[in-house]
């Protein structure tokens, strides 16, 4: 038998929005959203998720400390946090009902749906808002840019210079561990 839904509850107008992703790591394309978003709402919550099973380059220490840097500018208007298990879970712990993700191609459409619908399943009473990106990031993913960092490639112009430094730091590392004698 099919469980019925709860009700979506009324309530106030919602002044904050929840920005989940991996964000391993930011990009141009996610301060596009967070900042659009932050136009829109009075206070927006980046939410870092932890996910084990993604091999992540930065930690999620690391990729809150580059968002928070990157954002510290807007005080109490962005505040960046880590999170895991369910996101609806973590959006219930806020005083928000909004989620935004952002969509750069239809190819993103049939993944980003899917989460909609089954957080909606979860809890009725939330929301997911999408905005598009911009035409100049709709190719950027944090994927291509840890691999084409990584291979020592320019990637000034997709992710802002914190996480530059941040990229050229990972690589020296890399390479220095790489450079090391066996014995
Ligand atoms: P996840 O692993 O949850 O997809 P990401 O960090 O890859 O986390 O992305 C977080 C959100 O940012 C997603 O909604 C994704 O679609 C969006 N996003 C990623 N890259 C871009 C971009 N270049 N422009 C706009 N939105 C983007």
């Amino acid at each position: 038998m099919l469980m019925k839904a709860k009700k979506p509850q009324k309530s106030s107008p919602v002044t904050t929005a929840v920005f989940p992703g991996s964000f391993d790591p930011l990009t141009n394309g996610h301060v596009d959203i967070i900042e659009r978003a932050s136009e829109i709402f009075k206070r927006v919550i980046v939410a870092v998720l932890f996910n084990p099973s993604k091999d992540a380059l930065f930690s999620q220490g690391e990729r809150v400390e580059l968002i928070t840097r990157q954002f510290a500018r807007y005080k109490g208007r962005v505040s960046v946090v880590s999170f895991s298990g369910l996101l609806v879970d973590f959006v219930h712990s806020t005083d928000s009902r909004v989620i935004i993700r952002g969509l750069r191609a239809i190819s993103d459409f049939d993944y980003e749906a899917q989460m909609a619908l089954i957080n909606r399943k979860l809890a009725p009473q939330i929301e997911t808002f999408f905005l598009t990106a911009r035409e100049e990031h709709s190719y950027i993913s944090s994927t291509v840019v840890k691999q084409v960092a990584l291979l020592g490639g320019d990637v000034s112009g997709m992710v802002p210079k914190v996480v530059l430094d941040a990229l050229s730091k990972k690589r020296l590392e890399r390479d220095r561990l790489r450079a090391k004698p066996l014995f």
